[in-house]
């Protein structure tokens, strides 16, 4: 009877969670992999609800070979987790050497289920174990919680294993054992095991959703550069950091003539050149350098550590770079300038306020023919700098 609950209940319990991560899949890709691999377990778990004649080998080879799978898929969706391409190769050797060690087993023991059972349990052991493997590039918050469940699940089979081995029972055969208390527990452990995964799977992609949408949220979705808000908090945390005293230098630029850019050679190519441009700033900056869109041509730059005059004459590197900028493919007749203003960033003042600043600055520079550096009450020629070096970037050139 508590069998019949157990086979009647995991299957349907399984199709109803391959059915909601299909569901979820639109929010993220990696549920489509565990749908897959929950509705493969699932069939294999029905079909141990159909009679099994005695001395069969198809049918319960066959239920073996679908949780190998299973397995198998899930092996897939913790690499593309990590970021990885699943090892198909390994992952077919080990479902094929797993069916194939079972269905020997049944054939050549007549009937007794017991090297089909230590057959398949290794095969399961050895893909948890290589998922646990897969797991140690990832980068997510749970990557402990998922790498202890692999690794728990492969030794709980191999534990149970040893159990089988350290006692063999005597006429456990492919019909009965569905009804004995071994497979009663090996069919528990099973799910329990399905179970525990499914809510590893919900707890880890949500905080993956939570991820991307922070980050999302703080970057500009065109040129990957921050957007105002990512731009408050970095400056936040890097005001923390740096300690108030440090000087920050906020550099406020804007692309001349870009309108001309869209008429010229059409939007898309315009945003390439938005794109372009963002990253060969960006290379320019450092790993001290904070880079915002915050208009349609509009950059701010925020350099760390920076007083007023080292800011100008990183605002005119960038000038500099801006008209030296070889731009590949349709784009190579291109000649770029763009306008900047620079100003100090107070210690406690707010962002905005010290883009104001600038903006008025950026005018002044518009104003006198752009192509210009405008320092606030600096009262000294800002010099031209040489570049850092050559820089390369998305397909951008600067000499
Ligand atoms: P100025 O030298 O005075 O700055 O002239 P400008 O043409 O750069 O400035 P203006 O403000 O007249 O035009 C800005 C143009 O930038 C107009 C708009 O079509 C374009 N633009 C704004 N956002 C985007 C964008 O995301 N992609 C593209 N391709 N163009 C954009
Ligand atoms: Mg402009
Ligand atoms: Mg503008």
């Amino acid at each position: 009877m508590r069998a019949d609950i157990l086979a009647w209940s995991v299957p349907i319990l399984f199709c109803a969670l391959a059915l909601c991560f299909l569901f979820l899949s639109r929010l993220h890709r990696s549920l489509l992999w565990w749908s897959a691999g929950f509705f493969v377990a699932s069939i294999g778990f029905a079909m141990t609800i159909l009679p099994t004649t005695p001395g069969s080998v198809v049918k319960p080879t066959i239920e073996d070979t679908m949780f190998l799978i299973a397995l198998a898929i899930a092996n897939a969706a913790f690499a593309s987790r990590a970021g990885r391409r699943p090892r198909w190769l390994w992952l077919a050797a080990l479902v094929v050497a797993g069916s194939a060690s079972a269905a020997g087993g049944l054939s050549i023991m007549e009937g007794s289920v017991l090297h089909e059972v230590l057959a398949v349990q290794s095969a399961c052991a050895a893909l948890m174990l290589l998922s646990a493997y897969e797991m140690r590039r990832d980068e997510g918050d749970l990557k402990p919680l998922l790498l202890g469940l692999c690794t728990l699940i492969a030794i709980s089979l191999l534990f149970q294993n040893a159990l089988l081995l350290s006692a063999p029972p005597d006429g456990l055969t492919v019909s009965n054992w569905r009804d004995t208390d071994w497979g009663f527990v090996f069919q528990l452990n099973g799910a329990a095991t399905g179970v525990m995964l499914a809510i590893c799977v919900i707890l880890t992609t949500t905080l993956d959703i939570i991820a991307r949408l922070r980050r999302e949220s703080t970057v500009d979705a065109l040129t990957g550069a921050l957007n105002r808000r990512g731009l408050e908090q970095r400056v936040e945390a890097l005001r923390r950091r740096a300690g108030r005293a440090a000087p920050i230098a906020l550099i406020l630029c804007d692309l001349d003539h870009f309108k001309s850019i869209n008429d010229g050679y059409g939007h898309e190519a315009g945003d390439a050149v938005l794109c372009g441009y963002a990253a060969l700033c960006a290379r320019i900056l450092g790993r001290d350098g904070l880079i915002a869109r915050i208009g349609g041509e509009e950059f701010v730059m925020v350099v760390a550590d920076v007083d007023l005059e080292a800011g100008a004459t990183t605002a005119e590197a960038l000038r500099v770079a801006t008209r030296r900028v070889l731009w590949p493919g349709r784009l190579s007749g291109l000649s770029l300038s763009a306008s900047f203003g620079v100003v100090a960033l107070g210690a406690d003042e707010p962002l905005l306020g010290a883009i104001d600043r600038a903006d008025t600055l950026l005018y002044r520079a518009k104003a006198n023919g752009r192509d210009k550096v405008v320092v606030e009450a600096a009262g000294q020629p800002v010099l031209p700098a040489p570049l850092p070096r050559l820089v390369r970037h998305a397909g951008v050139l600067a000499r």
